[in-house]
């Protein structure tokens, strides 16, 4: 018998709004992601490991920063 486990990395994007980006300083969409990495067996997901990071992404750009939980849910609301 064998055991078939692993981890996978899923994104969820959580909002989306235009915004100036601060690193190309063009006001284009900002797009909040959630990735959040997953505990597998089988191939099943079934449980999250941690917390999961917040990024927001510019869409003109294509630059990923990371944020913190509390900026990001502000962002979210
Ligand atoms: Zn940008």
């Amino acid at each position: 018998m064998f055991v078939l486990f692993g981890f996978r990395t899923r994104e969820r994007p959580l909002s989306s709004s235009p915004r100036v980006c601060e690193v190309c300083g063009v006001s284009a969409r900002q797009v909040l992601v959630k990735r959040s990495t997953i505990f597998t067996l089988f191939f099943v997901p079934l449980l999250p490991v941690g917390r999961g990071t917040y990024l927001l992404q510019c869409a003109y750009c294509g630059a990923v920063r990371r944020m913190d939980r509390g900026a990001a849910e502000r962002l979210a609301a």
